[in-house]
């Protein structure tokens, strides 16, 4: 194993299963000074179940502009730390970017971990061409959204979309009027979990589904290219 000089530590958590991270990430998580958490109740509630007991500090989006100098002071006086987020990888549609911006800035070595984050499952899963893709996250609820989807629609790269359950049925029929009813598109829901669905069909075919039933859960959208 090689001795690493790194200082601030990336550390993918699982999305549902429990059994998803990685040796590493619990040694690292381990070993280092302190942990930045999105969450430090739902963080430590995890730091729990692996028998970790170490410092948590609160890193969201609300607080993180304030307390990035006071990390930053504390990386340079020696200190390692690890960034959390509630779920998967920090910094994918999590808190994160900032700091490793600034850290890079300030010279300070950065290493993601690699491990859970829940587009690659259900790009894999959809069956839709993964070797081009696009990563939309969520999308702006009202300003910026049309505008978005106008230049979306002639996107030829596969599209990933992260949307709230009760929101899915709403953003897959808007979906319709800029990619048409037949675009083929692949919704996982509660991936690694009990109840865990992967749903493929054209976007027609998804609302129909959908509208059976009460959404609920953790949802990924993959939508194919335009061909
Ligand atoms: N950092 C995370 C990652 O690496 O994927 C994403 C965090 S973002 C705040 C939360 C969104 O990720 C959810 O609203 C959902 O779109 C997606 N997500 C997270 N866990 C999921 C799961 N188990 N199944 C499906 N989607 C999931």
């Amino acid at each position: 194993m090689r001795k690493s000089v790194t200082q601030l530590y990336i550390v993918p958590t699982p999305i549902g299963n429990l059994e998803d991270i990685t040796l590493r990430a619990l040694r690292i998580l381990k070993e280092v000074d302190f942990i930045l958490a999105e969450d430090t109740r739902t963080s430590g509630n995890l730091l729990k179940h692996y028998g970790i007991e170490k410092k948590l500090v609160p890193h969201h989006l609300f607080n993180e502009h304030k307390t990035i100098e006071n990390i930053l002071e504390r990386l340079r006086g020696g200190a390692t730390c690890a960034l959390v987020s509630d779920a998967g990888t920090p910094a994918i549609s999590d808190p994160g970017y900032l700091l490793v911006r600034s850290c890079i800035e300030a010279e300070l070595q950065v290493e993601c971990l690699p491990g859970p984050t829940a587009f690659v499952p259900a790009l894999v899963n959809s069956g839709i061409a993964s070797d081009h893709f696009v990563f939309e996250g969520f999308l702006p609820h009202k300003k910026g959204r049309h505008t978005r989807l106008t230049a979306l629609a002639m996107e030829e790269k596969t599209m990933i979309f992260y949307e709230s359950p009760h929101r899915l049925v709403k953003a897959l029929t808007q979906f319709t009027e800029y990619f048409g009813e037949d675009r083929h598109a692949c919704v996982s829901r509660e991936l690694t979990k009990i109840f865990e669905e992967n749903i493929r069909g054209s976007l027609k075919e998804l609302i129909a589904y959908f509208n059976q039933k009460t959404v609920k859960g953790e949802i990924v959208i993959i939508i194919a290219g335009k061909t």
